[in-house]
């Protein structure tokens, strides 16, 4: 097959437009980034010949392979490990598949200074591209393992790749880059430099369980025996070595291995299990939330190896789906080399295990919650939506989750409150603890149901993520007190009130019993029941749901998940002390013909759902409605 040329995907075109002029002042990574890859080609190659032993393969001498040439200035990265086939190439090298990289790229774009760029590049982590760096050309050679063919790839970075066909490559991968022009300033950057090689691989790729290898510098005095190559990396698993022989730069750098992450972790978790069934385990909680966390193809961190030997990525029966985010090793000394996903799923011991490593991150958690509050908040604030799904499906731990969340709350317009302080400030005689939930903060503060708990000066907790309307609902309470929306059910926070005595509220039901009835009656397809409120200091009217009842929020989300819920009723409230309500109840007693009230009936109606951010049923109308009031008040 003759040389064919291929144009990069627009988002790898622009990426790579991104390495060539790239800012990014630590250029040394690519090496991590390569030998990564090479990493975890040979991982897959022995998991690939352990299930099928025919496959053609050699895999008596995995490893990784650096060679320079000084004279033509390339650096080779090599490994005997899966390789790729022709479409493979096409399709790993020439795309990005990762769906955050949209995103990601629109920010960068957005990042006008160069502290910015710089800042989201490092949070991103861009691979195989990231040669770009340091090369002004790149070219891989692979073969895929089990086939006789290989692929050779090459690009200048520019916009196009070539891709031909060749007979006799070894197996594995071959990675080789021309090195950009040495920079007499810059001696630092001089990757033909065997000594700069080896301090890059002790440094970033030590842990790396194959091994990593270079051969000398050759003989000075020009004789052609070849030096033996040597090992540049200890391959010591840093989960089984003792905390002290190990450094926070050492596990930080695992984790940017295994996690795809070129920033430190927030927090690294250590954790030994002794007795029948051992097993340790390293795991991370990163500092950032990736941009795909709630797609339906992220991709959960947790690598399961037996002994040290590695066996699948993205483990999910090892934690549990609301703590996907953690990354991390799990070696486990009594499993098969065999094991399979199915096989996890209903093992007990690892039942056992998922139990413990999701007490210990939550443990962790609320350490770092008491020891370093800015670091919790941080976590809190990339993670916290995530952990609260956990309220929902994970009712052991819910006391433990519930324990380390915090909210926004009226208390304070920035800081967020834990559970534990909000009950420390309830006011005398509040038992419950109030919440209401919305889109944004500014909504809710400005919805008509805050209006008497803003009078009164009560807390009520700000829940803005789509997942508090589940489980606040289905929480129920905090350690003896009840969490109440305050837009559900009757709020009577008038009983506590001694300026409105009982004698006063028996009157004025008295006064507007004929009222509420009647407008029960005109707006009974949407209404169940027209009442006075208590909630109300500002606005004339607002609705709420009963107290048993799906939120409109809750209601939509169910559908959108495909579930069939019928339309609550709402309950209309009234607030008696409006002028609007009380000439409305006036004219309602003086008038015979009252279809005008009708009207304005339906528009309170109308008005109190767009107060809490709803839309009147048939919106046209409403603004016609409305439209011939105005005209009228002219
Ligand atoms: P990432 O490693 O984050 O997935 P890369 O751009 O570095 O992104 O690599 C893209 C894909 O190309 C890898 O996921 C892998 O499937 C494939 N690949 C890269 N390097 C190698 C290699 N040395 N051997 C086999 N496959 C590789």
């Amino acid at each position: 097959m003759p040389t064919e040329t291929f144009e990069f995907q627009v988002e790898a075109r622009q990426l790579l437009q991104l390495m060539i002029h790239s800012v990014y002042s630590n250029k040394d990574v690519f090496l991590r980034e390569l030998v990564s890859n090479a990493s975890d080609a040979l991982d897959k190659l022995r998991l690939e010949k352990l299930w099928d032993d025919s496959l053609d393969a050699d895999v008596s001498d995995l490893h990784i392979q650096i060679d320079i040439d000084k004279d033509a200035r390339t650096l080779t990265v090599r490994d005997n490990g899966i390789g790729m086939s022709y479409d493979e190439v096409g399709q790993l090298i020439g795309t990005i598949a990762n769906s955050g990289t949209a995103k990601f790229l629109r920010e960068l774009r957005e990042a006008q200074d160069k502290a910015g760029e710089e800042g989201l590049i490092g949070q991103f982590g861009v691979g195989f591209y990231s040669g770009f760096m340091v090369a002004d050309e790149m070219t891989l050679l692979t073969r895929r393992a089990g086939e006789s063919q290989g692929t050779r790839w090459s690009s200048r970075g520019e916009g196009t790749y070539t891709l031909e066909t060749v007979d006799d490559a070894p197996q594995g991968t071959s990675v080789t880059l021309h090195l950009k022009p040495a920079d007499p300033e810059n001696q630092l950057h001089d990757y033909t430099s065997p000594w700069k090689i080896k301090e890059i691989i002790k440094r970033y790729s030590d842990f790396i369980t194959w091994p990593i290898r270079m051969v000398p510098e050759g003989p000075a005095d020009g004789s052609d025996e070849a030096p033996a190559p040597e090992t540049l990396n200890s391959m010591k698993a840093l989960w089984a070595r003792s905390r002290d022989e190990v450094s926070d730069d050492e596990y930080h750098e695992l984790y940017k291995h295994i996690g795809h992450d070129w920033r430190d972790p927030l927090e690294t978790i250590r954790l030994q299990a002794e007795g029948t069934f051992e097993y340790q385990a390293l795991l991370f909680l990163p500092a950032h939330a990736p941009h795909d966390l709630f797609t339906r193809d992220f991709r959960r961190g947790v690598q399961l190896y037996v002994k040290r030997v590695f066996i699948m990525d993205d483990c999910e029966a090892l934690l549990p789906p609301y703590l996907r985010f953690v990354k991390g090793v799990v070696d486990a000394a009594d499993l098969s080399l065999n094991v399979s996903r199915e096989i996890l799923q209903q093992d007990r011991h690892i039942e056992m295990m998922r139990r413990r490593l999701t007490k210990k991150v939550l443990s962790t958690v609320k350490e770092m919650m008491t020891k370093d509050r800015e670091r919790y908040d941080t976590f809190w604030r990339e993670f916290g939506t995530v952990l609260k799904e956990g309220l929902v499906t994970d009712t052991e731990n819910r006391d433990a989750i519930l324990a380390v969340a915090s909210f926004a709350s009226t208390h304070h317009e920035s800081e967020p409150t834990t559970l534990k302080s909000y009950a420390e400030r309830m006011q005398d005689g509040q038992e419950d603890i109030y919440y209401l939930t919305g889109e944004s903060r500014q909504s809710i503060e400005n919805s008509p149901h805050m209006e008497a708990f803003r009078e009164r000066g009560i807390e009520v907790l700000l829940l803005t993520d789509p997942v508090d309307e589940v489980w606040a609902d289905a929480v129920g309470e905090y350690e003896g007190k009840k969490l109440r929306s305050v837009a559900k059910g009757q709020i009577d926070l008038d009983a506590k009130d001694e300026d409105t005595p009982d004698a006063e509220r028996e009157k004025q039901t008295e006064e507007y019993a004929g009222l509420l009835g009647w407008m029960k009656e005109q707006l009974d397809e949407d209404i169940k029941e027209v009442r006075l409120s208590s909630r109300l200091t500002v606005s004339p009217a607002c609705v709420v749901s009963d107290a048993h009842d799906l939120t409109p929020a809750l209601e939509n989300m169910y559908r959108a998940m495909g579930q069939e819920v019928p339309r609550a009723k709402r309950i209309l409230e009234l607030n008696p002390h409006h002028q609007l309500v009380k000439g409305l109840n006036q004219a309602y007693k003086e008038r015979e013909d009252r279809s005008e009230l009708a009207e304005t009936a339906e528009l309170l109606h109308g008005l109190a759902v767009l107060a809490e951010g709803g839309q009147p049923k048939e919106p046209a109308r409403f603004v016609k409605l409305m439209a011939d009031r105005l005209e009228r008040a002219l």
